[in-house]
């Protein structure tokens, strides 16, 4: 048995964590069988407990951009390490990597740290409401803006691969305050406004959606936001917890010509490291405390091994003027060749892609909502995840999700991937 030693690992885990794992879509139950445990990781690739390996087209859900423990990364954190962990007091390092960040990402003037994407949201949305003094915010069925409770209601990822739109625990009077559309259906936000007259808050949106697989946007629908939160004065919100630094320097913000109020960051900002941030124009900004009113804190914010890997990780992309163009160029060829091999066998599929985010949906139409992702055939997806993983081809384990390809990912590495889905048979 080729999973050996993850076997036994898991079978000891699920009696210590719950469901054996520290977050729900690890656990594999989307695609069946027994979660690969992992001990180590180098560029492109991945190595589990019984020795085998992997490319990996997870890379930890998009923070390794660069490939995994990349050398002057890892020699960042060691020097920094010696430093000292964490000292609950400011440091120069954090208005280092902020300074970068606000003269590179549009329409933002100030950035605070937090530690997780789903801090950046949640703080994110009470920003917006202590602007604008309204309590209601949109959202999109199969978006995700992390765990807190007011997004938890039609959220993706995990929730979506588990078919629990809304979970237990969320109250009432909090669901109350979350107003869902489609995504991409832009009437259904007009028709929200008109039903909730001066009490929209903001709109919160992933521009690239990438927690029901990838979706794009169509048909100007982030113009359209854009619009008409300008014209009632409520807050655009862009998630860019997986597009940031990952689509451009500057996020979708810059790859799509969109102007966000508040931009939350997550991922690849903390190069492997627990980073999340917000940030926004001084005006919204200057409203959180101790300059303002609105409370948000973090004991372990801006920690100092945390912001060193980001920094170090950000410096490297910008350095390379590149960058971008290479990791989409090998997104590219990997899109196209697959769908090639796959339309050779006859199997209907759609490949949504944007840049380095993609997803391979096994589908007749085209995919562009929540409704539509649910359409895919899920176990010939599941069929195709398990046999390239038994070739050495880590793949989200879940139809439900998006494949982040890294820097460190060559043509050697798309050539034994595509022979792998060669070798696919249903
Ligand atoms: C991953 C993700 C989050 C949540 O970030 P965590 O660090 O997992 O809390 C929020 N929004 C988007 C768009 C994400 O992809």
């Amino acid at each position: 048995m080729i999973y050996q030693r993850s076997s036994a690992l898991f079978e000891e885990a699920y009696q210590y964590i719950p469901g054996g794992v520290n977050s729900p879509v690890r656990a594999f139950k989307s695609v069946g069988g027994v979660p690969v445990f992992m001990k180590s990781a180098k560029g492109a690739y991945l190595t589990d407990e019984d020795n085998r390996t992997y490319i990996d087209y997870i890379n930890s859900w998009g923070p390794a951009i660069l490939g995994h423990t990349h050398p002057e990364v890892l020699e960042a954190l060691k020097l920094q390490a010696e430093k000292g962990f964490s000292f609950g007091t400011p440091t120069e390092l954090e208005t280092e990597i902020a300074k970068l960040i606000v003269e590179n990402v549009p329409n933002i003037d100030q950035i605070r740290m937090v530690s997780s994407g789903t801090e950046a949201c949640m703080s994110a949305i009470r920003l917006a409401r202590g602007y604008t003094g309204r309590d209601k915010i949109i959202k999109f069925e199969g978006c995700y803006h992390g765990h807190s409770d007011s997004f938890l209601i039609q959220a993706g990822s995990g929730a979506a691969t588990f078919g629990n739109p809304n979970s237990p625990g969320v109250t009432q009077g909090t669901a109350k305050d979350t107003l869902l559309a489609e995504y991409n259906n832009f009437e259904q936000v007009e028709e929200l406004f008109r039903l909730n007259p001066g009490q929209i808050a903001a709109i919160i949106v992933e521009p690239i959606a990438g927690n029901m697989g990838c979706i794009l946007p169509e048909n100007y629908f982030l113009q359209n936001l854009r619009k008409i939160c300008d014209e009632n004065g409520a807050i655009l919100i862009l998630d860019e917890v997986m597009t940031g630094f990952r689509l451009a320097f500057g996020g979708a913000q810059e790859a799509l010509g969109i102007k966000a109020d508040l931009v939350t960051f997550g991922k690849v900002i903390g190069g492997g490291l627990p980073v999340g941030a917000f940030a926004g124009r001084n005006e919204i900004m200057n409203y959180l405390s101790p300059r303002g009113d609105v409370y948000q804190a973090g004991t372990l914010s801006g920690n100092p091994l945390a912001m060193r890997a980001g920094l170090k990780t950000l410096q490297l992309i910008q350095q390379d003027p590149d960058f971008y163009t290479k990791i989409n160029k090998t997104a590219e060829t990997l899109d196209f060749e697959m769908s090639k091999i796959l339309n050779e066998k006859g199997i209907q599929h759609r490949i949504n892609r944007k840049g380095s985010m993609m997803s391979l949906f096994f589908n007749a139409t085209s995919v562009s909502n929540f409704t539509e992702v649910k359409n895919s055939n899920i176990s010939l997806f599941n069929n195709f995840f398990h046999q390239l993983l038994d070739q050495g081809i880590y793949l989200p384990p879940s139809g439900y999700e998006t494949w982040f390809v890294s820097a460190a990912i060559g043509d050697k590495e798309i050539d034994k991937t595509l022979e792998a889905v060669r070798n696919f048979q249903y």
